[in-house]
């Protein structure tokens, strides 16, 4: 039997999205290309890429995610801030992206202007927060709409119920599901997700999964925008500050298991974060039993689906 004998008609369980970042070099541009076509071949829910503050961070958005519509097949989300944009403004960008055959958005308010940790102000004549995003959006056009989540809490948040009420409301506002900051402890998700569903919510909340491509840097990052990075997640690098290959496995095993152990918990949809690296995100598929052309299963229940 021939290897594509062998996998047509394979079938998984679980559906997943893919974030990048728009490449700002032509260098950068050419590594991220090959990224794309590699796991495209995997067939994605769809597909999305970030967006910086500001009005002219629209660019490099508005080229990745035109490129995509252009040349592949796949299903294409714009992130969108509101940071140092009016009103006018947002929409105009909304209608711009809309016209190059964008039909999905991930709707954010955004950093503050002044970096991570210093206080945020809207622009006066803008959109308040990310709710307000939504239903701008939905003004616009029936949009299929991620918003984002903070299992962990978002740092400028009072407490946890003022990060699910955020969510609540953008929910209401017609989000079509939430997207979480990326965590490493699962029963951190599970118990945000009981509260989550507690508040009456019941979109989609997907799981945001980082393969750690590198721990220091993640460590930084993480620091900033209020993650944990556990002690065993640490424990899993230690030893192999000279060993990159090591490192890789490592990393590609942490990710596969906290998959695996959110799929027994009864969760189905994930959004990877691929730091516009293919090799470790399949490396991750590849544990996971996932090939490249598998289709989602009809069978998986619907709550996991939820
Ligand atoms: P909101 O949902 O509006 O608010 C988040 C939380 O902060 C709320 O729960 C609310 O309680 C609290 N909060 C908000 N404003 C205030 C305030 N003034 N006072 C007190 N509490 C407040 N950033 C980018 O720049 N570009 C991207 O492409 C991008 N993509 C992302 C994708 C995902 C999946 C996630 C999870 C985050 C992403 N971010 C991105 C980061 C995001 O912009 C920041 O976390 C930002 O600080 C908050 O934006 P938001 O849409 O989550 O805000």
């Amino acid at each position: 039997m021939s290897e594509s004998t062998e996998t047509r008609g394979r079938k998984r369980a679980i559906d997943f999205s893919f974030e990048f970042f728009p490449p700002k070099t032509a260098e950068a541009e050419a590594g991220w290309w090959r990224s794309v076509e590699e796991l495209a071949a995997y067939e994605p829910g769809f597909v999305s890429v970030t967006y910086g503050a500001g009005a002219t961070s629209q660019a490099p958005t508005y080229a990745a995610v035109k490129r995509l519509v252009d040349e592949t097949r796949l299903q294409t989300a714009s992130h969108l801030t509101v940071v140092k944009a009016g009103k006018g403004e947002v929409d105009d960008v909304i209608r711009r992206f809309r016209d190059a055959g964008i039909r999905r958005f991930v709707a954010l308010r955004g950093d503050p202007p002044g970096g991570i940790g210093t206080a945020y102000s809207p622009h006066p004549g803008g959109y308040a927060n990310a709710a307000a995003l939504v239903s701008a959006l939905k003004a616009i056009d029936d949009f299929d709409i991620s918003v984002s989540a903070y299992p962990e809490k978002h740092p400028e948040s009072a407490d946890r119920a003022a990060d699910v009420a955020m969510l609540k409301a953008k929910a209401e506002n017609g989000a079509d599901r939430a997207l979480t900051q990326f965590f490493f402890d699962n029963d951190v998700f599970e118990d945000y997700l009981n509260d989550v569903r507690r508040a009456g919510i019941v979109i989609p909340v997907v799981p945001g999964i980082m393969p750690i491509q590198n721990l220091a840097q993640l460590k930084r990052f993480a620091a900033m925008c209020g993650a944990s990075v556990p002690a065993f997640v640490e424990r899993r690098f230690e030893g192999l500050d000279d060993d990159p290959d090591g490192r890789f496995e490592a990393a590609a095993d942490l990710a596969a298991e906290q998959v695996q152990d959110l799929v027994a918990r009864g969760i189905a949809d994930f959004h990877f974060y691929t730091m516009n690296k293919s090799k470790l995100m399949t490396a991750v598929l590849d544990r996971l039993g996932i090939k490249p052309g598998d289709t989602l299963s009809d069978a998986v229940p619907e709550r996991m689906r939820a």
